[in-house]
């Protein structure tokens, strides 16, 4: 069974836009593998809650350190004052003061300590929230790589046995109109061969002159659509 020209260029036409469409994709998916916006978003969270936690847990234990060193001087103040061994008034004036002074700093400090961990405590729960963010977004990027290498194999595999229907195609099309073919292409949006359906062309819906129908059906050579150039090919039924 012999082919009509019109008819094995539309052939190579179609075996070629579904190579390109595969090769899109391909492009696509190794972009998509390359890189993973969900994780690294996620990661920024979990790196920003970090940082908003450590200089407010620093400040919680210098707190807590200076209150401390206050309690020690105040104990050993104390010490000395309940000694005996220091008479001079004024000097333990100064002792109760300086007790006085510490204790009031302290009662301060400890209000602003608490302040202070009810943010670390925030913070410490915003921190956990986004560490299982992360974890999500990573599972699930590794989800995601998982079928997109399938797919990636799937199409690898369909494109090999495309090109080689490509092969096939070629041996039916004349060198000839293969070069017109090709040559049509870039300015034909991949697309130089249309059908002509219901005495239409395909592409621009343009309808057909009786001369040009009769042509296309006879299919013994090229006819092209009156409006965009196309090269026309009968198809029955
Ligand atoms: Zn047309």
């Amino acid at each position: 069974m012999s082919m009509s020209q019109p008819e094995a260029l539309f052939r190579l036409q179609e075996i070629e836009l579904n190579i390109l469409g595969h090769q899109k994709r391909l492009k696509e998916i190794t972009a998509a593998l390359g890189d993973n916006q969900a994780v690294a978003t996620a990661q920024e969270a979990y790196s920003d809650a970090q940082n908003y936690l450590k200089p407010l847990q620093q400040r919680a234990r210098q707190l807590d350190h200076e209150m401390q060193s206050n309690a020690e001087k105040i104990r050993t103040t104390n010490d000395q004052l309940y000694s005996g061994r220091v008479r001079n008034p004024k000097e333990l004036q100064d002792m109760q003061n300086e007790i006085a002074a510490l204790t009031r700093r302290n009662a301060e400090l400890e209000e602003t300590l608490l302040e202070v961990m009810v943010a670390v405590e925030e913070a410490e729960t915003r921190l956990k929230s986004a560490e299982t963010h992360l974890n999500e977004a990573q599972q699930s990027a590794t989800g995601e790589h998982a079928d997109l290498l399938d797919e990636q194999r799937r199409l690898q595999s369909e494109n090999r046995a495309l090109l080689q229907k490509r092969e096939a195609a070629l041996q039916d099309v004349t060198p000839d109109n293969l070069k017109l073919y090709n040559g049509m292409r870039p300015r034909k949006s991949n697309q130089p061969v249309a059908m002509l359906v219901n005495q239409s062309c395909s592409f621009c819906r343009v309808e057909q002159d009786l001369s040009i129908i009769s042509e296309a059906r006879k299919g013994q050579k090229l006819t092209y659509c009156l409006s965009c150039g196309r090269i026309l090919v009968y198809r029955s039924g």
